[in-house]
């Protein structure tokens, strides 16, 4: 079943967020920004979500579940970062843009905290289509977790 509607989306927010009982994001539906993002966890940590409608028609519940966990994962972990000053907050946002081994890290945390929160049929499901395809795979794929990776985690 694919999700199509934002009250679908309102829904699914809703059913995953008490397993991040630690943060209170809001849904923010955005068109405009970043747009070749399919959602973003708020760089300036606000804890916002965004979440690109032109694209989300496209995927199933579980897909959106598990884009869901991996952005609430970069949340909590952002949220343990709370204690930087903001100078420091800002050289690791610019640091995210620009490093790709920053980068890397930041998205297989983000990964692995959804994981170990009970997402990792939802995330294996997602990276396993998106490594379907060739762009994603090459420029984005070596930043996530592996299939083998969250097999693993899951048995943890
Ligand atoms: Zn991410």
């Amino acid at each position: 079943m694919l999700v199509e509607t934002r009250s679908q989306l309102e829904n699914l927010f809703s059913k995953v967020k008490p397993y991040f009982p630690e943060i209170n994001p809001r849904l923010r539906i955005n068109k405009k920004k970043r747009k070749n993002y399919v959602m973003v966890a708020d760089v300036s940590y606000s804890g916002d979500i965004l979440y690109n409608p032109d694209i989300y028609g496209g995927y199933s519940v579980e897909e959106v579940r598990g884009i869901f966990a991996h952005e609430f994962g970069h949340l909590i972990n952002q949220a343990a970062m709370k204690y930087l000053s903001s100078k420091e907050k800002e050289r690791r946002r610019i640091d995210y843009e620009l490093n790709q081994d920053y980068r890397r890290e930041i998205e297989r945390a983000a990964d692995r905290t959804a994981v170990l929160r009970g997402f990792g049929k939802e995330i294996y499901h997602l990276i396993f289509i998106s490594l379907l395809d060739e762009n994603w795979r090459k420029k984005r794929g070596v930043e996530h977790l592996s299939l083998v990776e969250i097999i693993r985690l899951m048995k943890k």
